[in-house]
């Protein structure tokens, strides 16, 4: 078969903190999708101490962004791993035009299509202290949040009991605001491309998860249209 494949690969797109990676693991959940985050293919890098990892490391702590070309090239042998007739959600990439370009040769050389571009609109500053806040369990990974997502019981996951959590390195505020930076200079430059091929849809990411969770859905059954914008 030449003809590729049907399943529908969506872009989640959204500063640090907007909620990509909550939204992408109920796409996971809900519609066998698969999430390919970025951040997290380069966490496990680190955590494996790789060269690729030692890298990776020292710019995550400062909030820059790793090297387009080595990034596509960890991305493309992810992307060799999934099947075909499973969509996949891009969590954190692309983050530059050049990955745009990069993204587009990825899927096009796997007989891939991009459905959707989804932007999660948020407001920085409440963006902040979302991030500052978070952590999860270090057993399950189910997330947590100081203020508004609190542990049932202080100190033990809701899911899975455990009293072992972790916060990332990178989420404190001085690093958030780099990373946002980054976003606004290199990352949202990239939406005007998507949205000349009519692919892109805003999303409200101040409003409650399952709020955000339907709306994302109802783009991918087709049941929304981005409004056309005046010229
Ligand atoms: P994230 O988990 O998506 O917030 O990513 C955490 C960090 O990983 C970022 O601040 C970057 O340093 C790095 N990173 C993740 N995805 C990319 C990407 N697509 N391109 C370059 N760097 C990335």
């Amino acid at each position: 078969m030449t003809g590729g494949t049907d399943a529908t690969n969506i872009i989640l797109l959204g500063p640090p903190g907007a909620g990509k990676g909550t939204q992408a693991s109920r796409l996971v959940e809900s519609r066998g999708m698969v999430q390919l985050s970025t951040g997290d293919i380069l966490r496990a890098a680190v955590k494996a101490g790789t060269e690729v990892g030692k890298l990776a490391d020292e710019i995550m702590k400062a909030g820059k962004l790793f090297p387009d070309e080595l990034m596509a090239e960890i991305l493309g042998e992810h992307l060799d791993g999934i099947p075909l007739d499973k969509g996949v959600i891009f969590d954190g990439y692309p983050r530059t035009e050049k990955q745009a370009e990069l993204l587009d040769s990825l899927l096009g050389t796997r007989g891939r299509k991009l459905g959707y571009v989804i932007e999660l609109v948020v407001d920085e500053d409440a963006l902040v202290d979302r991030i500052t806040g978070r952590f999860t369990c270090a057993q399950c990974g189910e997330g947590y949040h100081d203020r508004y997502k609190p542990t049932k019981l202080t100190g033990v996951c809701d899911k899975c009991g455990s009293t072992e959590f972790k916060r990332r390195p990178d989420d404190n505020e001085e690093t958030v605001r780099t990373r946002m930076a980054e976003y606004r200079a290199k990352t949202a430059p990239i939406l005007p491309i998507y949205a000349a091929r009519g692919l892109v849809r805003h999303v409200d990411g101040m409003a409650e998860m399952d709020v955000v969770t339907a709306a994302i859905a109802a783009i991918l059954d087709g049941a929304t249209a981005e409004p056309a914008k005046q010229a």
